[in-house]
């Protein structure tokens, strides 16, 4: 759902894959500590910049693995995960007598793992579906094959459709259209006029060139397509929200009938798209972006008709580039990683096949991963700690001075109301009627993404599934859903040094505890504070409480907006606002509750801290991290999530107690005055 309301389910950071490490699969997911003496750098004053006292030693013995765009300890933690799957996975490709899951993720990896057998096919195996492309002979037969590319092959054509949860009414699921058909990460890629930006998109066109030029098309023929593949999709980016008008969710949700629709953009036979996406008779939909339809209209209607089925060609390739042989592979690779993030090599084949596994068969692999790291201890164990950490938001928001009885009582419904997932889902998703085959790495992509579809358009007019997770239990994250009004935490993030049984309260509480009080805070971010205990946009405020909030995240956009993330960018803080609030509000939850927790107990200091100055080192260290600057751009325009340093100096020096653990004063760069609060 990428492409129509990412920041809704936003999690607690994206994760930028995984680096080289060692080349063996791993028996073990190895241990490290919620605090690490070693990641600090005791020359930097923490009351000057805590995030480099906390991270300097990490961040020094911990270069950027050459495959990566970045590395952090949540990326580090994901990559021996996967090193621990990898041996999984081999064996499960390998061995006799294997459980109908084990056969699944053991060929998948298995045809992954073939490189010789792809590469021999060359584009042979995409060649049914460009012929059927170039066969298109009428603006009517372009629009039909939307419908056939949408439903059957993955590939960013024009717009997105899928199945949802009903804004308004979150036990619907409905029909919604969103906007799409970009190759280039934001709309701002193809509307800023500054040299970085126009040497980038020139970049683009050469890749959009050789990716073509490599079906065998001549290159001044390639070149000129390109050229005209650019035009539309800038057509497309002006008409598209940005990223931060799409956190509004009273801007996205337009409810129409289909007749609506179909005045809107007559190019598509709107019935007989919905029946070949398996949901004929839809009658009533949620247009997300009806200005952006109004723009692919005018593209269907007005392009050439070579410049469409141009633009149809390269998106099926480029999306079908990283599952062809090892010039489209390459071709891709040098393009999204090494251009647009500064990538140098390309990741280990290990580890492309075992995030394919995770991603199309995740439920699958993820039985295999939480029987073998994550016991039933360590799971009563988070869910204590989240109820800790809701009681201590209860009691927040029973004693804020400025908010309402009428609105308190609202936020506490929707406090109760939200359902605990921890680890894993309680009923694994059924992929019996989803083939693969050790030998046909192409077709299993394909076979996985049409059972995903098939899965999603299924759900209509279908109760809502509450046991659905958004992420699989090995990922190292976790997140909110505001309409599920629900907080996920995969068993994959719940592990060493996030969360950490060998260590006491003060470090876990710090980094697992403060992550669980980010998610709940989510839900009353700037977006998440918008959808009632059902999981309704229903406005549930009272104006002046509303008036009250928004004067308090004014603080925080405020304060963010003068950090600087890479060359003169500074954050975009209206972007990252509800991340910005979460890891404020996240944290001094979890610091109430371990307060509550250890109460009458005699904590002792430890590693050369006191109890509270563990609490925050052990905070602080969750979020250590390297980043390439081309990287950094991109999570610029594309982020909703800071940089590391400013989520954790923006946090602490808002807190006084954290100022007091460390005899920071007044005028030091590590107290904010006012301080900023969520609660
Ligand atoms: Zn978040």
């Amino acid at each position: 759902m990428a492409w129509l309301r990412a920041a809704l389910a936003c999690g607690l950071l994206s994760v930028a894959g995984v680096g080289f490490g060692q080349q063996q699969p791993l028996q073990a997911i190895p241990y490290s500590p919620s605090l690490d003496v070693t990641s600090l750098d005791k020359s930097v004053d923490p009351c000057v910049d805590f995030y480099k006292f906390s991270c300097g030693g990490w961040q020094k013995n911990n270069p950027i693995p050459a495959d990566q765009a970045s590395w952090s300890v949540y990326a580090k933690l994901a990559q021996e995960n996967q090193q621990f799957l990898w041996g999984i996975l081999e064996q499960d490709a390998k061995a006799t007598g294997r459980t109908p899951v084990q056969q699944k993720v053991g060929d998948y990896f298995a045809a992954c793992m073939n490189t010789a057998a792809i590469d021999e096919k060359g584009i042979k195996p995409l060649e049914p579906a460009l012929q059927r492309l170039d066969a298109i002979s009428s603006r009517e037969q372009v629009a039909k094959a939307l419908a056939v590319l949408h439903h059957r092959l993955a590939g960013s054509f024009f717009f997105g459709a899928r199945v949802g949860q009903d804004a308004t009414d979150a036990s619907l699921e409905i029909v919604e259209l969103g906007s799409g058909g970009l190759g280039l990460p934001d709309r701002e890629y193809y509307l800023k006029a500054d040299p970085k930006s126009v040497k980038l998109r020139e970049q683009y066109v050469a890749y959009v060139t050789k990716l073509l030029g490599l079906t065998g098309e001549p290159t001044d023929e390639a070149a000129k397509d390109a050229d005209a593949i650019l035009k539309i999709e800038t057509a497309l980016a002006k008409a598209s929200l940005t990223r931060v008008d799409r956190r509004d969710p009273h801007k996205t949700y337009h409810m129409m009938t289909v007749a609506e629709l179909q005045g809107l953009t007559p190019a598509i036979d709107w019935p007989r798209y919905f029946t070949v996406q398996g949901a004929p008779g839809v009658e009533k939909l949620n247009v997300s972006q009806p200005e952006f339809m109004k723009a692919v209209q005018a593209e269907l209607t007005t392009e050439p008709l070579d410049s469409l089925k141009a633009y149809l060609r390269f998106h099926l390739l480029t999306a079908a580039a990283p599952f062809l042989s090892a010039p489209f592979r390459e071709a891709n690779f040098d393009f999204y990683s090494k251009t647009l993030r500064g990538v140098p090599a390309m990741p280990p084949r290990w580890k492309t096949c075992t995030q394919a596994v995770d991603r199309s068969l995740g439920e699958a692999l993820g039985q295999e991963f939480v029987a073998r790291t994550f016991s039933p201890e360590m799971k009563a164990k988070t869910q204590l700690m989240t109820r800790q950490i809701e009681t201590a938001m209860a009691e927040e928001i029973q004693g804020l001075d400025w908010m309402s009885p009428e609105t308190k009582q609202e936020a506490l419904r929707k406090l109760h109301a939200i359902r605990n997932k921890i680890g894993y889902p309680d009923k694994w998703r059924d992929y019996s009627s989803l083939e693969v085959k050790p030998d046909d790495y192409l077709r299993d992509a394909e076979r996985a993404y049409l059972f995903e579809e098939a899965r999603n358009w299924n759900k209509l007019g279908k109760p809502v599934d509450l046991n659905e997770w958004g992420m699989t239990p090995p990922t190292v994250n976790a997140y909110f859903n505001p309409q599920m009004n629900d907080i996920n935490f995969p068993a994959g993030v719940l592990q060493p040094p996030l969360y950490d049984s060998k260590e006491d309260d003060a470090p876990n509480y710090g980094n697992t505890g403060a992550t669980i009080g980010h998610e709940l805070t989510h839900a009353f971010d700037d977006e998440g504070r918008q959808f009632d205990d059902k999981g309704n946009l229903r406005d549930w405020w009272t104006p002046a409480d509303a008036k009250g909030f928004e004067d308090r995240i004014d603080c925080d956009r405020d304060q963010y907006a003068r950090y600087v993330i890479v060359d003169d960018i500074h954050i975009n803080s209206k972007l990252t606002s509800g991340e910005d609030v979460a890891d404020l509000g996240g944290t001094l939850l979890a610091y109430i509750a371990w307060k509550k927790q250890t109460e009458g107990q005699t904590l002792h200091d430890a590693d050369g801290f006191t109890p509270d100055q563990r609490f925050f080192v052990g905070m602080a260290q969750w979020a250590c991290e390297n980043d390439r600057p081309e990287n950094l751009r991109v999570q610029a325009a594309t982020d909703p999530h800071s940089p590391g340093f400013a989520r954790i100096n923006g946090v602490v020096s808002n807190m006084p107690q954290f100022a007091k653990a460390f005899g920071c004063k007044t005028g030091q760069p590590m107290v904010h005055v006012p301080a900023c609060k969520v609660w």
